[in-house]
């Protein structure tokens, strides 16, 4: 029926490749439209977004509302340069997103996109310490497995080799604690026999490298492309916070993937009251309708900042006028139709799906998720939690697998060879229990198709 409507067209681009160079090579259908949480190719095929693209799409595709603000903005102006003119539509978001944020964080400043994002946080801290005379504090400690992005300096915060290998020396190697993998924790203990060594380890690397060396600590507050919907142990986060107080570092949270109601909340770091001193925000910010993201940080850092000329930094399309009014219609949606508690329920129904599943395939080792940001951990042995060979690539053939049954998911392969492969399953928060089971049917049978390919 979508495609009656929107036929678009049926041949595929003939010379591809010839003009376009990717990350990964591969067939690809062409995308002639998408609703709610449907998308469609030219050739008339459906798929259920089943990962809301990158886990962007938080508001599912084709918005009226959206299409609207775009419409009433396009009228006005597509783009007007910051150092010439401010704009309506990025004082009004700066001002949604302070309300809708904790009390403490009241100023921000716009970019593009996730990586943007991340240096942005970066530089902020790096520029507060050097106005105070402490240009000692440039290094930044992150976790493994982590991601923040593609551009060298987030790319120096995260850890997966294979974009890193091509780039080594990366611009600083900076100092890495495990994240909190407790499927498979690195120091071979029980949570909570545990007692959190992985994140104490904050502490040990801050000491290690001299805290008057360390500008922050960055963090995913639910991990996500590298972790699979990795979500700490309640206390890890009472813990990090004590750390950096502690030792007067910052403390950023990359909640690129988590914000904007993915998980539940408006932002993650509201299931545990952790107070950030930068966040790092994009994706959800405009659910994928225009390129935009943000960092919203505290009147202190921006009054030490801005002290000696202003912050030092910045991207010409910063503050874009359409992506502002997009973001902020975005933001008006998710909140007035209430998309984190719908995805607070939606996900937990996910979840318990995704263990019956779990229960079913021997290779799912652990299904976790919090909100609508939910994986499955793929393993060749559950008993040993062997991960598979990287080279067989078992999350890519699963992925491959629901894709030619019409589903959406997102793959992430075995890291290093050390964690095992998963794939994230995060619809767009407008989803319905019906669509979850019909989600979860195409999974089912991607699934068992799978098992037979790997023989597991
Ligand atoms: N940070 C996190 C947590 C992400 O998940 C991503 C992208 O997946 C990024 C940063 C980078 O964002 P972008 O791809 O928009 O540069």
């Amino acid at each position: 029926d979508l495609f009656k409507r929107h036929p678009g067209e049926l041949a595929a681009y003939p010379d591809q490749e010839k003009y376009l160079f990717y990350q990964t090579k591969k067939e690809q259908p062409i995308i002639a439209g998408a609703e709610g949480i449907y998308m469609w190719d030219t050739r008339g095929k459906q798929y259920l977004d089943g990962c809301s693209g990158a886990v962007v799409n938080n508001i599912g595709h084709g918005n009226r509302r959206v299409i609207a603000a775009v419409e009433r903005q396009s009228r006005q102006t597509f783009f007007a340069y910051r150092t010439q003119f401010e704009n309506r539509p990025s004082q009004e978001l700066a001002r949604q997103l302070v309300e809708h944020s904790a009390p403490h964080l009241n100023r921000v400043f716009f970019v593009s996109g996730g990586s943007e994002a991340v240096e942005s946080a970066m530089k902020v801290c790096r520029q507060y310490f050097f106005n105070l005379g402490e240009g000692s504090r440039y290094k930044f400690v992150s976790r493994v497995p982590a991601y923040h992005g593609s551009t060298l300096g987030a790319l120096s915060l995260t850890s997966y080799a294979p974009l890193e290998v091509a780039f080594k020396p990366l611009v600083r190697d900076n100092p890495k604690i495990p994240a909190p993998t407790c499927y498979r924790c690195v120091y071979h203990k029980q949570y909570p026999d545990c007692e959190l060594e992985c994140a104490w380890a904050l502490e040990k690397t801050v000491l290690e490298q001299g805290p008057d060396n360390i500008a922050a600590f960055v963090v995913e507050p639910v991990g996500g492309a590298s972790t699979g919907a990795l979500v700490p142990p309640d206390e890890y986060f009472g813990i990090i916070q004590h750390i950096c107080r502690k030792y007067g570092i910052f403390l950023v949270l990359d909640e690129v993937m988590t914000g904007f109601g993915r998980t539940g909340k408006l932002f993650a770091y509201e299931h545990w009251g952790v107070q950030a001193d930068v966040v790092a925000l994009s994706k959800g910010i405009a659910s994928g309708y225009y390129p935009l993201g943000a960092i919203l940080t505290t009147d202190e850092i921006v009054d030490v900042v801005v002290r000696r000329g202003g912050f030092a930094h910045g991207h010409t399309y910063a503050g874009n006028p359409m992506a502002c009014a997009v973001g902020q219609e975005v933001l008006r949606v998710i909140m007035e139709d209430k998309l984190p508690e719908n995805a607070d329920r939606m996900g937990k129904i996910l979840l318990k799906g995704l263990n019956r599943l779990g229960r079913k395939h021997r290779f799912i080792g652990e299904v976790r998720g919090l909100g609508l940001l939910t994986a499955l951990e793929l393993v060749r042995d559950p008993q040993t939690r062997e991960p598979f060979p990287p080279e067989w690539n078992a999350a890519m053939l699963l992925t491959d697998n629901a894709f030619a049954d019409g589903l959406l998911i997102y793959p992430r392969r075995s890291i290093n060879g050390l964690y095992g492969d998963h794939v994230l399953v995060a619809p767009p928060l407008i989803v319905r229990e019906a669509q979850i089971a019909e989600l979860l049917e195409k999974l089912d049978k991607a699934l068992t198709r799978t098992a037979d390919h790997l023989n597991a």
